[in-house]
């Protein structure tokens, strides 16, 4: 139907190692444009195997909910942005072990033989306990993107910031979807591109801490971690990270705690 929405996914991946990903969600006009630029991005990798998916969604499935509002925290380097990420993951309510570990788990490579996981850890946020079914998968966030007539001005907000990597949009899109998830207390991220150093916490108390310098320059692991707080049905929880379209209906507020950019 001319009306409804449709979800398009890439997956680019070599033997069983993943390269590239990514999630749209997007009106039919879009499909060949959005297309297009998911299979530029994937050939940059020299994918040995790619998909690329496209389902309609109707669009009364979809659900809706706002941007995080976005605060770059300025650090001298990685590891004081690790100190700054592990004191966020604390006042969002998990647990000090628990959070230390998921850092240190990301730094060493998440999946199996310390390479990078395909999707996301989902972590008891208590007792440290792995709970995607998949580790070198792990929970992937699906079937998210900013409603079209917002689009403009999301990608405005964020260049006004100099915030212009596609990485940083998709970033707060996915962390928005997250955060509105049945039981996920917070999120953490850093990237796996050797270029891009950013990474971000997020919580519903705070939003999106964006801390540019969470690794090395040149380092290629990265990785996800949502912690789950218990009480909540899991399988619901992964069910609505994977499978529940969600659009952005209401843009955050995006600035830095050093008060200039
Ligand atoms: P990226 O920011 O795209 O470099 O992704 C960093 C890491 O986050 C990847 O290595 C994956 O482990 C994880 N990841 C990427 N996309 C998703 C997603 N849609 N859902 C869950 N985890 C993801």
């Amino acid at each position: 139907m001319e009306n409804n929405y449709y979800s398009i996914r890439m997956h680019a991946q070599r033997g069983r190692a993943h390269l590239s990903g990514a999630e749209r969600l997007v009106r039919k006009a879009q499909i060949d444009g959005v297309v297009a630029e998911m299979l530029q991005r994937a050939t940059e990798y020299d994918p040995a195997s790619l998909r690329i998916s496209v389902d309609e969604i109707k669009t009364a499935e979809i659900i809706r909910g706002p941007a995080p509002n976005l605060t770059e925290v300025p650090v001298p380097d990685f590891q004081a942005g690790r100190e700054r990420a592990l004191q966020a993951l604390l006042a969002a309510g998990v647990m000090s072990d628990v959070a230390t570990s998921a850092i240190e788990t990301i730094a060493g490579g998440a999946g199996p033989d310390g390479t990078n996981m395909r999707g996301a850890m989902l972590i008891d946020a208590r007792t440290g306990d792995r709970l995607e079914p998949v580790t070198a998968r792990g929970v992937r966030a699906s079937r998210m993107d900013v409603e079209p007539d917002l689009e403009e001005a999301f990608t405005r907000s964020l260049v006004s910031q100099g915030l212009i990597h596609h990485r940083t949009r998709e970033a707060l899109i996915l962390a928005a979807k997250v955060l509105a998830a049945p039981g996920i207390i917070a999120e953490l991220c850093w990237s796996d591109d050797p270029d891009y150093t950013a990474g971000y916490v997020s919580a519903p108390g705070f939003g999106y801490l964006r801390i540019p310098e969470m690794k090395a320059k040149g380092e290629s692991r990265g990785g996800r971690a949502f912690f789950f707080m218990p009480g909540f049905k899991l399988t619901e929880t992964i069910q609505f990270l994977e499978e529940a379209p969600f659009l952005i209906n209401k843009l955050g507020l995006i600035g830095s705690s050093a008060g200039k950019r």
